[in-house]
């Protein structure tokens, strides 16, 4: 069974896609897709041989080798021109890190059509990366999970528009306000109080006053919310 988080992962692939998918780990994510018949053909990615091993053993337990192929790569050199990969996805690493990822080897990224990204944390580094290079933000999903709450952003070629607090919170996901998005951003609000709060006590040195006011920005466009 697949975590809900990969789940709604797996819910954004086309149906008949091919798919790579990033620090596979596993390679639960293009296990299901193939048990499930959303794809016929999948690459799984991973940079560190344990997890690649992982990947490879559970493929063949699987019985699914003339699906997936698994690569000992880095980030998108997993990906072979005659793959025709046409989604990837990159799950369950930090934003920063899945931004790098995808500026490393941006010819990787011509023929694909659709990215399904989630990360972690920082989240808006995603969003400043598809404004930067002219993809949009078609869908989002926000998940919780074991006490963790993850983001799913779903980006396809394209323009927008994203205010300061879209990009921290997501367009779709300000829009739909749903219960797990309240918590996520009351109990981000609460962490900042906490850290403005023993910032109070600090010297008030240039570094320290920049950060209380990005702190009071933030909580300021959140709270407007
Ligand atoms: N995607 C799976 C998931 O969401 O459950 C696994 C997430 S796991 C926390 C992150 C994986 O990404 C690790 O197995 C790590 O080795 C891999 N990874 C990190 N940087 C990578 C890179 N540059 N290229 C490929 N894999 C990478």
């Amino acid at each position: 069974n697949l975590s809900k988080r990969l789940e709604t992962v797996a819910s954004f692939v086309p149906k008949g896609a091919i798919v790579a998918d990033i620090g596979s780990d596993h390679a639960y994510l293009p296990c299901y897709l193939v048990h499930k018949g959303i794809v016929q053909k999948a690459v799984a990615g991973e940079v560190v041989d344990g997890p690649y091993q992982s990947a490879l053993k559970k493929v063949k337990e699987e019985g699914l080798e003339d699906h997936i192929t698994v690569r000992l790569a880095d980030g998108l050199e997993a990906i072979g021109e005659s793959d025709g990969v046409d989604t990837i996805t990159i799950a369950g690493m930090g934003g920063s890190l899945i931004v790098s990822i995808l500026e490393k080897n941006p010819e990787k990224l011509e023929s694909v059509h659709r990215l399904i990204l989630q990360p972690n944390i920082h989240a808006k580094f995603i969003r400043k990366w598809a404004l930067a290079h002219q993809w949009e933000i078609i869908d989002e999903a926000i998940v919780e999970e074991d006490a963790k709450i993850y983001e799913i952003l779903v980006l396809e070629r394209g323009q927008m528009e994203l205010t300061e607090a879209e990009i921290l919170m997501g367009k779709h996901l300000l829009r739909e306000k749903s219960d797990v998005f309240l918590k996520k951003w009351n109990n981000e609000v609460k962490h900042w109080k906490k850290v403005l709060q023993s910032l109070e006590k600090a010297e008030s040195t240039p570094e320290i006053i920049a950060k209380r006011e990005e702190l009071l920005h933030h909580i300021a466009l959140v709270e407007e919310v």
